[in-house]
């Protein structure tokens, strides 16, 4: 007998009938002799929907609200899950973030938990319930407020409750079988993989593969938890997230990832001298604005310098404000922002030992006439910035190129 955490995301809880085979899975697995503890997301749109109409009240909700109203979507579902798991003929009893003891840090729409008091949970186990937990959401210290945890949170409640009350397993149910070498909606050709160390799962994640979430991976890392991510509409093995071991190491690249979800702010003629820089990424960290990619460039005359960095697109607006109000005060000429960028990226932790993968990156998005703004490396990766319009194009040559396809 094992304890299972099972978290079904917006697609697989996306209608009436969708909840209704989720309960079936779910009440299967109780009746195999596991104990078993859900995580749902919101129905899958319904996120989008609730942004969208706190959009058409203002331009700018306030965040503690929009955790409020966001918040929703998942109660909706774990109620309604729990509900079907007892008409399949198993006790459940669904609980908020809150109820699940899920403490959280005072950052609303990106929280971070801080600790899980996990004893309800483990006592409604034990009683025999099938505990529905509500995803996305938490807590602050002392019940105050609610949070969420940031688009696609849900995985990462999932993996934390895992963590927490110490489960053997945690099934991410999605609409694909599995991490593929690439978004298989994208390129039908991608194949999927039986087995990925946490290490590359968290590069393809932070990269944009929303397969998992970057933060999802991190936590699991951090506590081992075994991760399968598997479909929710077949009964296909899936892909097991673990630690890396010696056959992974053979594969030169595992995956590309992209990620629509990038700006460019460029500030145009700072003056160059120290502390520059230092001043005005310490402005943009002060509105949580997590940064990815940083490029300066010096004038030839050595006086002034261009400082680019990206962010997600959804804080564009804040880092532009921000960064435009720091360039008045260094006395540069200017800020630009640029939204129609994305990143594409090539993952492999056999990068370690082989070179020669950034140049074959270069030369066939060069091959295709794919100009690159930015690019950025590390050990298991390279990443270009590159126009929006040719994301697709980009992800499938390179695919192409490092013979991932089955
Ligand atoms: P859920 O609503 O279940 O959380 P998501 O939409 O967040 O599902 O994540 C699943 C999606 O991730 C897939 O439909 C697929 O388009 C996308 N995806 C991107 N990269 C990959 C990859 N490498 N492997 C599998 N899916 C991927
Ligand atoms: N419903 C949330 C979102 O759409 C969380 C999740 O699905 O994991 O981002
Ligand atoms: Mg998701």
């Amino acid at each position: 007998m094992a304890l299972i955490v099972q978290k079904y995301g917006g697609t697989s809880v996306g209608t009436v009938e969708r909840i209704k085979a989720v309960a079936q899975r779910v009440v299967m697995t109780a009746q195999e002799g596991n104990s078993v503890v859900v995580v749902v997301s919101a129905m899958s749109g319904e996120t989008d929907k609730l942004i969208n109409l706190a959009h058409q009240i203002t331009a700018a909700p306030g965040e503690r609200e929009m955790d409020m109203l966001l918040s929703s979507g998942e109660r909706v579902t774990s109620a309604l899950t729990a509900m079907a798991v007892e008409a399949a003929g198993h006790k459940a009893i669904s609980l908020t973030g809150r109820q699940a003891g899920i403490i959280t840090d005072t950052v609303h729409t990106k929280a971070r938990i801080e600790k899980i008091h996990g004893d309800r949970i483990t006592k409604a186990v034990q009683d025999g319930y099938v505990v529905v937990i509500a995803g996305f959401q938490g807590v602050t210290e002392g019940g105050s407020d609610v949070t969420t945890l940031g688009r696609g949170g849900s995985d990462l409640s999932a993996v934390a409750i895992a963590a927490a009350i110490k489960a053997d397993l945690c099934e991410i149910y999605t609409d694909v079988d599995g991490v593929y070498t690439t978004d298989p909606n994208i390129v039908p050709e991608a194949r999927k993989l039986r087995k990925i160390s946490y290490e590359e799962m968290l590069e393809l994640a932070s990269l944009g593969a929303k397969v998992l979430q970057t933060r999802s991976v991190e936590f699991a890392m951090k506590y081992n938890v075994p991760v399968v991510v598997r479909s929710s509409f077949n009964n296909n093995p899936g892909t097991l997230v673990a630690e890396e071991d010696t056959d992974m190491e053979n594969v030169v690249v595992s995956g590309i990832a992209y990620d629509k979800n990038q700006a460019k702010v460029t500030v145009v003629d700072v003056p160059d001298k120290p502390g520059v820089a230092a001043q005005l990424f310490n402005a943009i960290a002060s509105a949580n604005i997590i940064i990815d990619m940083i490029v300066q460039n010096i004038s030839s005359d050595g006086k002034f310098a261009d400082i680019s960095f990206t962010v997600p697109k959804t804080d564009s607006k804040k880092a532009l404000e921000v960064a435009g109000a720091m360039a008045k005060e260094l006395g540069a000429k200017r800020v630009d922002l640029r939204e129609d960028i994305s990143k594409v990226s090539v993952v492999g932790v056999g990068m370690r030992t082989h070179s020669g993968v950034a140049a074959r990156m270069f030369q066939t998005l060069a091959d295709h006439s794919i100009n690159i703004f930015m690019i950025s490396t590390s050990e298991i990766k390279v990443s270009c910035i590159i126009d929006l319009k040719f994301t697709e194009l980009a992800v499938r040559v390179l695919h192409d190129t490092f013979g991932l396809a089955h």
